[in-house]
């Protein structure tokens, strides 16, 4: 079972100056895009649950149960880490007693102090079973009653101090932004990013890496951000590969209202975003052979 915890992927793609992709799952279609692609791909591959994809789909126990069988049944043989994504306190309690191999503990709304106060505990707990912790500094932006907001800037004496907490690796707003970007979007911060990364010896991570032009997220990589999650661009191409399907009556035809043909182009259309993004970031086939838990 090709299931690891994050910290030697991630500090490879540290040290080789690449990324590895943090891709969102909701489900059975998703997580079989994402884990297929990857193995086409030959790269390790980050798959994670939100608190609310976990609540949609049953539970942190279902959703590791899922993702496991799910690479078991595929003969995944690429290393998979089954990650939370902006868990709370009691979320990252339960996704590590259900047996994640990666969680954010995300605080960035507590008070500083009481974030670094709990991600203390979250890496205590976490690490007694060999589990990676990611940790948040400033905020990633995002839209909120209909408004777009640029996030908080991430501070370096906050970065060092949360890093000092045992983490593995250091969430940093930027500049970055959840969800579609705004047309008058200034672009990502890269002086704060290097004065991060030569804050912090440890990798980095970039959110909100739909819609960031390219040309960016591969100048972020280069200055130390080994994790890009990808959530917004394949609940887009899902959505317009199934819309075009009913457009096109497809639904109408024979038996094409089934399910299992329904959601195909769009798991397709999935796939394709997962295999794409992989490509361009320059993600390294598996040199190491991961520890097998
Ligand atoms: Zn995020």
């Amino acid at each position: 079972m090709p299931l690891v915890h994050g910290t030697e992927i991630f500090e490879a793609a540290r040290k080789g100056h690449y990324c590895v992709g943090a891709f969102n799952t909701n489900n059975l279609e998703w997580t079989r895009a994402i884990l297929g692609a990857a193995q086409e791909k030959n790269v390790p591959v980050l798959i994670q649950t939100s608190m609310g994809a976990a609540k949609y789909m049953g539970g942190y126990e279902l959703c590791k149960g899922l993702i496991e069988a799910t690479v078991k049944s595929m003969d995944i043989t690429v290393p998979v880490i089954i990650h939370l994504d902006h868990g709370n306190f009691e979320a990252a309690k339960e996704a590590i007693a259900a047996g994640y191999n990666s969680v954010m503990f995300d605080g960035h709304d507590l008070p500083f102090a009481e974030n670094v106060e709990k991600t203390k505990e979250i890496v205590k707990l976490a690490h007694a079973k060999g589990i990676s912790v990611e940790a948040e500094v400033g905020s990633i932006g995002g839209e909120e009653d209909g408004v777009i907001g640029e996030g908080e800037l991430a501070s370096v004496e906050e970065a060092k101090e949360l890093a000092a907490t045992g983490i593995d690796f250091l969430a940093a707003g930027i500049g970055n932004i959840h969800g579609q970007y705004p047309a008058n979007w200034t672009g990502l911060h890269f002086d704060r990013l290097q004065e991060i990364a030569d804050a912090v010896d440890l990798p980095l991570v970039l959110h909100g890496g739909s819609g960031i032009p390219q040309d960016q997220v591969k100048k972020a990589i280069s200055m130390g951000i080994s994790k890009l999650n990808i959530n917004t661009e394949c609940q887009l191409a899902f959505a317009k590969a199934t819309r075009e399907y009913i457009e096109a009556g497809k639904d109408q035809e024979g038996k094409g209202y089934d399910p299992r043909k329904l959601l195909a182009p769009g798991t397709e259309a999935i796939s394709d975003t997962v295999k794409e993004i992989i490509g361009w970031m320059g993600t390294r086939p598996v040199k190491l052979v991961p520890e097998e838990i």
